[in-house]
C-alpha cells in the first residue's frame, strides 16, 4: 500500500492493536516545530552527528550522502516528557545511516547492537563467501545451484535470527516479540521494526517517557517509487509500522491526557 503525501492536517503515526481490537495513535503536531528545527539544523551544519563538536565529525555522517545512490532517508522526532514533567526530543533515523546503526544524538535500533553484531557478522561473512564462489562457478552447474541453495537457507536462518532481537516495548511495560505482535501465521516484512517510529517508541518507553507527538519527514533524493520527497512529511508507514504501533502505542493515550492534567495543575 502507498502512502498518499499530506503536507497539512493528519499525518499521525498510527497502529492497529490487536488486543484492543482498535487503532491507536499519536499525534504530529506537538512535534512539528522541533522537527523544522532538526532539518535546519542538519542544513546548516551539513551532518548527522552535529553534537559533536567538527573536530569529532564521522565523514560518514555527512548529509551529502543522502543525495547519493543510497537515495533519501526518513528522519523522525518524538516530543516526550519526563516524570517530573520536563520535555525532551528524541531523534531517530530510519535504519541505518550509511551502515551505522549508532550515531551520537540520535536513539539506536529497538534491538542491542552489541547482540546484534554477534548474531550478524560472522555469518554475513559466511553469505559473501558463498557469494564469491558463486561468481566464480559455471552458471547452470550443480554445485553452483547447491551454493545458491545454501545461501539462501542461510540468509532465512540470519534473518530468523535477527528478528528474535527485536523485543518491542509499549506503555503498559509489556514486551513482545515481531512475530508474536504480527501474529504467527504472517511473515515479518524486511525492516519491520527500523523505521523512525518505531525506534522512538522504544526509547520512550525504555526511559519511562511520556510521548506527546512524533513527527516523521523525508530528506535527500527522491526514492526509486517517488512516492518520498525531500522536505515532506508522512503517516507512519502502511506496511510496517501499522501492526508494530498499534502494540507500541497501546497505552500511549491514557498517559498523555495524564501528563495534559498534570501540566494543568
Ligand atoms: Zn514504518
Ligand atoms: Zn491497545
Amino acid at each position: 500500500m502507498k502512502e498518499k503525501k499530506k503536507q497539512r492536517g493528519r499525518v499521525d503515526a498510527v497502529g492497529f492493536c490487536r488486543s484492543c481490537n482498535q487503532e491507536h495513535y499519536l499525534p504530529t503536531d506537538p512535534a512539528l516545530d522541533p522537527a523544522f528545527q532538526l532539518i535546519k539544523t542538519l542544513k546548516n551544519k551539513g551532518r548527522i552527528d552535529f553534537v559533536l563538536p567538527d573536530q569529532q565529525a564521522d565523514p560518514g555522517c555527512a548529509v551529502d550522502y543522502l543525495w547519493g545512490p543510497a537515495r533519501g532517508k526518513m528522519f523522525g522526532v518524538l516530543v516526550a516528557q519526563t516524570p517530573s514533567g520536563e520535555q525532551v526530543i528524541l531523534r531517530a533515523f530510519s535504519g541505518q545511516y550509511n551502515g551505522r546503526w549508532q550515531v551520537p544524538g540520535w536513539v539506536g535500533p529497538v534491538f542491542d547492537c552489541k547482540a546484534f553484531h554477534q548474531v550478524h557478522d560472522e555469518e554475513e561473512k559466511a553469505i559473501k563467501r558463498l557469494t564469491r564462489q558463486i561468481d566464480q562457478l559455471v552458471p547452470g552447474c550443480p554445485e553452483r545451484q547447491e551454493c545458491i541453495q545454501q545461501r539462501k537457507k542461510k540468509s532465512q536462518q540470519l534473518m530468523r535470527e535477527i528478528h528474535t532481537l527485536y523485543r518491542l516495548r509499549n506503555f503498559h511495560g509489556q514486551a513482545a516479540g515481531l512475530q508474536k505482535i504480527l501474529g504467527s501465521d504472517k511473515g515479518v516484512p524486511t525492516g519491520t521494526g527500523d523505521c523512525c517510529a518505531p525506534k522512538l517508541l522504544q526509547h520512550a518507553a525504555l526511559q519511562g517517557l511520556t510521548p506527546l507527538g512524533l513527527a516523521e519527514f523525508y530528506l535527500g533524493k527522491e526514492n526509486a517509487s517517488g512516492c518520498r520527497q525531500h522536505g515532506c512529511f508522512y503517516s507512519s508507514c502502511r506496511t510496517k509500522c501499522y501492526p508494530i504501533l498499534g502494540f507500541m502505542l497501546c497505552g500511549v493515550q491514557q498517559l498523555t491526557k495524564e501528563a495534559e492534567e498534570n501540566k494543568r495543575w
